[in-house]
């Protein structure tokens, strides 16, 4: 049987380090805003390249505290609009609902599955104020088109970079010349998961939030802390959301080892690139398309077929399981119908009725991975 994901086997090479770690922080009697998360943060804002990281107790919760700041500077009003792919995990759109701004979706490239920033263009209004590209299935945004797009109309960028620790952006955004370009750096704040699944994942619930702006890192960390930075003083009507000591060191012994992930990661596109037989069996895959480097961190290796579901049962036959990201779109689930039902998104419907993702971990072998080229080059 091959697994989609073994996380036993992931964490499992860790040790001894992260029973060390644990241990450590079960013995030490401080569980909460300590020492721990304080590193983790400091090591994780190096790692992206900002100044400031702010942990959060989920990925959802991060991108919701970057609204909650912004609302609270009186950057965003309600009704504002933020414009954010019609195709992505339901979270984003929930943190922008959830602060009282209107989702504004969009529809994606076809060929990357990332945001369609001439598409984007067409969506702007006098109340649209934030562009919230999501770097879908590890891969980065055109993030210079989101750039250009901001600077001409005078908007935010916030990242979901959910999916994507590590990514480097190939290109150089310009005016920002003298910056480490990786993910969670590429625009004015950005949200991070560590979700165990995440290329670079917690034993539970984690995120953060990275960005350069000084004032918005103090707001959100007050913010996510019951809006209070002095003890029993509350300036915000906060909320609770804080990444833990025992989180936060695993994220650290983990984060030493996450470059290599991702390059082992990349290693497996490869074989999947070079050996499946593409034009025979009709299938598509993102990856065909500005290649494999270090703006793809392959969190999903994503393959698009019109006959995805027999495809999916073939593997299964053949012990080989895969996942779907994501069956059915945001704007089709019952708790957004009402509001986005009717929209018209072919390219989106299209995606989450044709993708399959297939099993990519850096523990996966060689020999796994040809098992399931073989698997795949078989289905007639
Ligand atoms: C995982 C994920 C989130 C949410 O993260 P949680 O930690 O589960 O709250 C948000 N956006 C995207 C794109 C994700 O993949």
């Amino acid at each position: 049987m091959i697994k989609y994901l073994d996380l036993q086997k992931i964490n499992a090479s860790f040790e001894p380090e992260l029973s060390d770690a644990l241990l450590r922080i079960s013995r030490s009697g401080w569980y909460l805003h300590g020492e721990a998360t304080a590193r983790f943060e400091q090591e994780f804002a190096d790692y992206c390249g900002t100044p400031h990281c702010i942990g959060t107790g989920n990925g959802l919760d991060a991108l919701t505290l970057i609204f909650l700041a912004y609302r609270e500077s009186g950057m965003m009003n309600a009704g504002d609009e933020v414009i954010v792919p019609a195709n992505t995990y339901i979270a984003t759109l929930l943190s922008i609902l959830r602060t009282g701004l209107k989702p504004v979706l969009c529809e994606p490239s076809s060929e990357t599955c990332n945001i369609d920033v001439a598409h984007a263009e067409t969506l702007i209004t006098p109340r649209t104020r934030a562009i919230l590209p999501v770097h879908l299935y590890g891969r980065l945004a055109d993030m210079q088109g989101v750039h250009d797009l901001a600077t001409r109309y005078g908007l935010k960028v916030i990242e979901d970079a959910a999916q994507a620790h590590g990514a480097i952006y190939n290109d150089s955004l310009q005016g920002r010349e003298n910056r480490s370009l990786r993910a969670g750096n590429l625009g004015d704040a950005a949200a991070f998961s560590f979700y165990p699944a995440k290329n670079l994942g917690a034993l539970g619930d984690g995120g953060a939030i990275t960005t350069h702006d000084a004032t918005l890192a103090a707001i959100v960390r007050s913010i996510a802390n019951y809006g209070s930075t002095e003890k029993y003083i509350h300036q915000y009507q906060g909320i609770n959301s804080r990444l833990d000591e025992l989180q936060a060191t695993v994220l650290s012994v983990k984060l030493s080892r996450l470059d290599k992930d991702n390059a082992r990661r990349r290693e497996i596109a490869r074989l999947y690139q070079e050996n499946i037989h593409w034009s025979r069996l009709e299938l598509r895959s993102t990856v065909n398309i500005g290649g494999i480097n270090e703006s793809n961190v392959f969190h999903i290796f994503p393959v698009f077929s019109s006959r995805r579901n027999e495809l999916q049962r073939h593997l299964a036959a053949h012990n080989i399981n895969t996942q779907i990201h994501y069956p059915i779109p945001p704007h089709h689930q019952e708790a957004l119908k009402q509001e986005y039902g009717m929209q018209q998104l072919p390219i989106t419907e299209r995606i989450h009725n044709e993708e399959l993702s297939l099993p990519i971990y850096p523990l996966l072998t060689n020999e796994e991975a040809g098992q399931i080229i073989d698997c795949i080059n078989t289905f007639a």
